[in-house]
């Protein structure tokens, strides 16, 4: 078994000082993990972020990014402006990101292909709602966000991505989703990467479950075969609760 990528999704919670506050509480804690630990944290603390945790093993992250190098993109953040302050991964595609912010396949193809460009390793999330779910469509939404949302990715590309699968059901819900229901869905994603890049690329391939996962059920998770990490929003913003699922496999 791989050992796990597990990555925090702070949202946009943690002023400047709260963010010192919480990365100083967690450094020590992680520090004897074997997994990779991920904090995804606001632009605003991210140069916090990589000043406090340089020489340690916590990598620093973006929540996005944008396509172009630059240009009139008001509110947007260049892949390079990202790279320059020492980031090392972006969440691309995040549920929100497509229900509020009107994120589509098409841009998360372009927000992914230009992070690897620029030497970003992106977390890109894909995931089904209830009703997609409910209505028997969870294999088509999924299938489609794979097939669209990496239709210019290349097998090298491929190497550097995280992929998440986060039902957007049990984000932020506290509903998760059942151990098995997790491993089947990414067991299918995994299946569809598989048609494209090869069994083995595929199995390779890191993919996350997010949605509500905690220190409670992290453990049960995170054994399942085919679940190589968590993408993490809520309990990742309490020190202690992050650290205990860091150190849940
Ligand atoms: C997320 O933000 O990606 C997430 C999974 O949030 P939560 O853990 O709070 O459900």
């Amino acid at each position: 078994m791989k050992n796990k990528i597990i990555a925090g999704n702070w949202k946009m919670n943690k002023n400047r000082i709260e963010a010192e506050q919480l990365v100083t509480e967690l450094i020590p804690l992680v520090k004897d993990t074997k997994n990779t630990v991920i904090i995804c944290v606001p632009f605003t603390d991210l140069c916090t972020a990589v000043k406090l945790t340089k020489g340690t093993n916590i990598h620093v992250g973006a929540q996005n990014c944008h396509w172009k190098e630059s240009g009139a993109f008001t509110g947007e953040i260049a892949p390079s402006m990202l790279t320059e302050l020492g980031v090392e991964y972006v969440v691309i595609g995040h549920s929100e990101r497509r229900t509020y912010f009107g994120e589509t396949d098409q841009t998360v193809l372009l927000r992914t292909k230009a992070a690897l460009a620029a030497g970003l390793k992106p977390i890109v999330c894909i995931g089904e709602t209830l009703d997609e779910r409910n209505s028997g469509n969870m294999e088509n939404v999924l299938r489609r966000q794979v097939v669209e949302g990496f239709k210019d990715i290349t097998a090298e590309e491929l190497a550097n991505v995280v992929v998440a699968y986060e039902p957007v059901w049990a984000i932020g819900t506290g509903v998760t989703a059942t151990d098995e229901q997790a491993n089947d869905a990414i067991k299918f994603v995994r299946s569809v990467f598989a048609e494209k890049y090869g069994k083995k690329a595929a199995n390779a391939l890191y993919i996350q479950y997010g949605g509500s996962m905690n220190d409670g059920n992290a453990k049960g998770l995170l054994a399942m075969s085919d679940i190589d990490g968590g993408l993490i929003g809520g309990a990742s913003l309490v020190a202690t609760k992050f650290a205990t699922i860091v150190h849940s496999k």
